[in-house]
């Protein structure tokens, strides 16, 4: 059987992009095999959101010259976010790659594939959702982005956006759960956007409400989303919703007015913070996780500290911080000096890092001794792995198969990136009726509450 292996890094959409792919090939005969050197087609899902990621694929390429050369017939793809309009440069860095395919445009590979085994093709890739779902899956809802944040090169690589319909993605959310997901995560570079492209006048709330009403996904959740377009409709949602988890992963990128103008983002940081506040008044358990960039172009060390002073306000349970890392063609690029040095760079991140180190740590030990509901999505490193709707990783020790249960967990240890447990003794899969085990202290906590409310129907 023709075997192929898709290598991804990157940000989710690469994730879900690469599930798709593998769809495709595999209603063609292929199969997956995790193994480069065994394939006859190997695809690398590139990312150049930063120079490490990029010069991580090229490393990646570039082990792949000799598998190319013994196999010639093989087939050796490049897709993704490194592939731009013009190809040239590319061509001659690394001639040994068949394909240079840009993010989602896989239909030359699919077309190629379908010839090589003979087998007829879908045209439709966007209605192959992957053939081995997990119990958590990616669901792209819109593409691209019309935003031109000086430092990013995603709108160059990802284009204008294009949302799909909500019957499509309704559609493809049944199918996704006839297959097993219990879970399902919205996806889009600026995901709040979500219906302003479409011609029927809907949004991110609307679309939460649909995918709120597909029988046996239990959580929903979406991202990236931008604090311009946060509307109070969607924080209703989220806040109403049976289903809608109580995270938002919510950038701001710097804690300083100057540079947020000079990056582009289009809010002071008061608004921002006046935002975060309308979120915790109307869902008061919300978890917000968000990004943030340091020596960004000319950033002071006061503007570093008003990034400092905003982190230690608002309190976030997640923090992804990047070092500012300067992309050919993007307006900062053109514009500004990349002046910070490296190792200034480095330690101003190290400093976030270990800042969010402690918040966290101390946000999550409340949670010590307390009864927390999980998802288990899977096993890892011999223990059982799940995901409470705030999105905090909670690990437990058990014989039996818990994948894609809803499960209770007793906290035993808490530390800043996750939490151990243990069942408690009375948990027993004939408890589950489809997953959701039924648990009557549920009346006293605040899940019960929410799952009281009647699904609203957001107008
Ligand atoms: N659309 C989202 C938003 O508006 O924040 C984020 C998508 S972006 C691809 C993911 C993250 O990568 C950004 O939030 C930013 O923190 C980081 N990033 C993007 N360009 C970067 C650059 N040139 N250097 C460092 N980090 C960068
Ligand atoms: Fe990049 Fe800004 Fe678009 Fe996010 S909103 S993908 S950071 S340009």
């Amino acid at each position: 059987m023709a075997q192929y292996h898709i290598w991804t890094v990157g940000c989710q959409m690469n994730k879900a992009d690469s599930d798709r792919l593998g769809s495709a090939l595999e209603d063609l005969g292929y199969e997956f095999t995790n193994d480069a050197e065994q394939a006859d087609m190997v695809i690398l899902n590139s990312c150049v959101v930063r120079q490490g990621a990029e010069d991580k694929v090229a490393a990646r390429l570039n082990s792949l010259q000799g598998w190319k050369r013994n196999n010639p017939n093989n087939t050796l793809t490049l897709m993704g976010c490194m592939v731009g309009p013009k190809t040239d440069e590319l061509e001659k860095q690394f001639a040994h790659v068949d394909f240079f395919l840009r993010p989602q445009e896989f239909m030359p590979l699919v077309e190629f594939a379908s010839e090589r085994q003979g087998v007829p093709c879908s045209t439709d890739l966007d209605l192959l959702p992957p053939t081995q779902p997990q119990v958590s899956a990616y669901v792209p809802v819109i593409h691209g982005c019309d935003d031109f944040c000086t430092y990013c090169i995603v709108p160059y690589r990802r284009g204008r956006e294009r949302s799909r319909s909500i019957q499509d993605l309704v559609r493809e959310s049944e199918m996704l759960s006839r297959r097993g997901v219990k879970e399902i995560t919205l996806l889009g570079q600026i995901v709040d956007r979500y219906g302003h492209d479409l011609e029927e006048d809907t949004d991110l709330a609307d679309l939460l409400n649909a995918i709120n009403s597909v029988e046996n996904i239990h959580r929903v959740r979406f991202l990236t989303s931008h604090p311009r377009d946060m509307s109070q409709r969607i924080i209703d949602a989220v806040a109403h919703l049976e289903k809608a988890c109580e995270w938002i992963n919510l950038p701001f990128q710097s804690g300083d007015n100057a540079i947020l103008n000079a990056m582009r983002r289009p809010y002071r940081i008061e608004d921002y913070l006046s935002l975060v506040e309308r979120i915790r008044d109307a869902i008061p358990d919300v978890a917000l996780s968000t990004d943030v960039i340091v020596g960004f172009c000319g950033e002071t060390e006061e503007q570093f500290e008003n990034t400092i002073a905003v982190l230690e306000k608002i309190r976030f349970d997640t923090v992804f911080v990047a070092a500012y890392s300067t992309r050919t063609g993007t307006i900062a690029d053109r514009k500004f000096q990349d002046d910070i040095p490296v190792k200034e760079k480095l330690r101003r991140k190290k400093i976030i890092e270990e800042l969010q180190e402690r918040i966290a740590t101390e946000k999550n030990a409340p949670l010590l001794g307390e009864r927390v509901e999980i998802l288990v999505e899977k096993k890892q490193k011999e223990k059982w792995m799940g995901r409470t709707r705030t999105n905090k990783l909670v690990f437990f020790d058990d014989s039996r198969d818990w994948t894609g249960k809803l499960v209770e967990v007793d906290v035993t240890h808490t530390g800043p990136w996750s939490l151990q447990g243990n069942l408690p003794d009375t948990t027993s899969i004939s408890d589950t009726i489809d997953g959701i085990i039924e648990y009557s202290h549920f009346k006293d906590d605040t899940h019960q509450s929410k799952n009281e409310i009647p699904l609203k129907t957001i107008t």
